[in-house]
């Protein structure tokens, strides 16, 4: 089965079809990576995908279940951005705990989960910290472990690397496969970079002006592309 399923999504903006009918299933565990152009779309299928925003018509299927008009909350979803996201009044504990706050979990259940996060993104040294104390790596490991204090059964990432310099980049890459074969969850990762999208993936999503292209292993896309444009854009990396 899988674990995330969009049948015949679209969205539309006015007059604009931006998602123009993608089809897609996600097996559980899957690291799959949305690659493609500025604006073709990237972002509104996460947030299609998430909830935050609602689809035109289609359906979205999470562990078999359809949840198109599910809340966010709901979903068992969460979503890490490229602007972090914090709250910069809070520190860095108060950030991983928000969004359990509201969740009726008890306090040893949260102080718990906090202090797993911290240890595995190895934040316990700022803790009582502000986002404003932190390098652009820390604070994108806070933003991470927010969502992984909420224990996700996918997680989403919107280019969350791009704000950061090259050698933090390789390095963070690499910390997130390696939470990804930690936690074994589903994780959608959306890139422009067609490097990170190789080095990454289990499967690559190739969107172009809201169409997937072609959906496949990295290096069945690098040999047997069905188009130009896979060709151009996976074989021709910046
Ligand atoms: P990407 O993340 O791949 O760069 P986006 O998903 O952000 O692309 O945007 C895809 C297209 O949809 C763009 O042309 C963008 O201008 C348009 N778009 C995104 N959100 C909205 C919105 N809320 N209203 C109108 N158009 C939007
Ligand atoms: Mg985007």
């Amino acid at each position: 089965m899988a674990d995330l399923a969009l049948r015949n999504v679209v969205k539309r903006f006015g007059e604009v079809d931006v998602i123009k009918g993608v089809d897609l299933e996600v097996r559980h565990g899957e690291f799959v990576v949305f690659v493609g152009p500025s604006g073709c779309g990237k972002s509104t299928l996460l947030r299609i995908i998430s909830g935050l925003e609602e689809t035109t018509s289609g359906a979205i299927e999470i562990g078999g279940a359809e949840v198109s008009k599910a809340s966010p909350a709901d979903r068992g979803i969460a979503m890490v951005f490229q602007s972090y996201a914090l709250y910069p009044h809070m520190t860095v504990a108060q950030n991983l705990s928000f969004g359990l706050e509201n969740t009726r979990k008890p306090k040893a259940e949260i102080k718990a989960r906090v202090s797993e996060a911290a240890r595995m993104l190895e934040l316990e040294p700022y803790l009582q910290r502000k986002p404003r104390e932190l390098s652009g790596g820390q604070r994108q490991r806070v933003a991470i472990g927010r969502a992984i204090v909420r224990e996700p059964s996918v997680f989403l990432f919107d280019e969350p690397l791009s704000n950061l310099d090259a050698a933090l980049r390789v390095q963070m890459r690499a910390e997130i496969g390696k939470l990804h074969r930690r936690l074994q969850t589903t994780m959608i990762y959306v890139t422009h970079d067609q490097v990170e999208a190789m080095t990454m993936a289990d499967r690559i999503a190739v969107v172009n002006a809201g169409r997937i292209e072609q959906f496949g292993a990295p290096l069945e896309l690098f040999e047997h592309p069905v188009n130009r444009f896979v060709a151009g854009f996976i074989g021709s990396p910046r």
